[in-house]
């Protein structure tokens, strides 16, 4: 099969709001009238992200959904996106299994594929993401890390942890329990974009990142773009599905042997997670709840902005905890 011949047949399909789709030397797409286009881009390379054995549909979600998860932390409504593909080889079964991922979790969000670049080569994807932020009266309603103020609570979505307790687990580094590794198993190759909550907090949360590289250098990237400090109640953080089975620590019931120490590690500097991170005035904190209701997302409120420069952890008696905590950086 050819080049020409795999692109019709796993990713072309009818274009339905693009006004172009694949097929011509560029797609055409048509905002709509006030708002403004959110870009994003991310690429998973094998044996850096994913393992080689991964189970193509897990990867076809998994790369769409880190892409998403970009939009989201900007509160932008998912438009259209672009696949640019590095294969090793045409396998069918693979490729079906890949597009049928990916286009379940496209069609999910309403989501158009509109093109992309398809080569021989090691198995590389990468995928730009299009979204749509409203502007109101002349300004972009689009969620920054820029905006956050000292008095400003601090929230997360979800759970941290689990994608990495099962990275951990799936390497050999820890013996989880069957069913629990599962689940986290789950969160690793099959995350959750927040699309909903997202821009549900549009015009409520002051700043927001998505959390991919690990709490600690994710919460640093608001710090530093907007020149504050923090103060996280480390052990708000400790709650993964892992960790907690029926509210018991899994650590003491489900034979998971990691310390207190290691359970807020996995939390603070896990990884993968793509939960948002993101604050919000305390005059907010009803707005909050009820974006968190609107879009079905459980949302935690785990420490507070403050003016002083630095990151303080602090555990459940409000004592000071060494930060220690490193997250992931390609290059370090
Ligand atoms: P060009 O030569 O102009 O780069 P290509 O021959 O690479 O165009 O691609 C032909 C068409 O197929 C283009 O519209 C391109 O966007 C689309 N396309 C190529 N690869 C993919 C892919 N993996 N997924 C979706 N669309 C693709
Ligand atoms: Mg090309």
């Amino acid at each position: 099969m050819g080049e020409f011949d795999l692109i019709a047949r796993y990713f072309k399909r009818p274009a339905r709001r693009a006004a172009l789709g694949i097929g011509d030397d560029c797609a055409l797409l048509q905002p709509a009238p006030g708002t403004q286009l959110a870009i994003s881009c991310d690429m998973l390379v094998q044996g850096r992200h994913f393992f080689a054995d991964v189970n193509p549909r897990s990867l076809g979600h998994k790369a769409l959904a880190v892409n998403l998860s970009d939009l989201a932390a900007c509160g932008a409504k998912p438009l259209a996106f672009t696949l640019a593909l590095a294969l090793p080889e045409v396998n069918e079964p693979w490729l079906t299994d890949f597009a049928g991922g990916l286009f379940e979790l496209a069609d999910a969000h309403n989501c158009e594929l509109v093109g992309g670049d398809t080569t021989a080569g090691p198995l590389n994807i990468c995928i730009t993401v299009f979204g749509e932020v409203p502007l109101v009266n002349g300004r972009s309603q689009a969620l920054l890390r820029s905006g956050a103020r000292a008095g400003d609570d601090l929230y997360v979505s979800g759970t941290l942890g689990d994608a990495r307790l099962a990275l951990n687990a799936l390497q050999g580094k820890l013996s989880v329990p069957a069913p629990i590794l599962l689940a986290a198993r789950q969160r690793l190759e099959r995350p959750s974009p927040r699309v909903a909550l997202g821009q549900a907090l549009r015009g409520i949360a002051s700043a927001a990142i998505d959390l991919s590289d690990g709490l600690m250098g994710d919460l640093g990237h608001i710090l530093e773009s907007s020149q504050i400090g923090a103060t996280v109640q480390v052990d708000t953080l400790v709650q993964s599905i892992a960790c907690y089975v029926d509210s018991t620590p899994a650590g003491i019931q489900g034979g998971i042997d990691l310390s207190l120490a290691q359970w807020r590690t996995l939390a603070l500097a896990g990884g993968d997670d793509y939960e948002l991170l993101f604050t919000a005035s305390p005059s907010q904190r009803a707005a909050v709840a009820a974006a968190a209701q609107a879009s079905q997302t459980p949302v935690r409120c785990v420490g507070q902005i403050d003016a002083s420069p630095g990151l303080r952890l602090l555990d459940r008696q409000g004592q000071v905890l060494p930060n220690q905590y490193a997250s992931f950086d390609h290059f370090a």
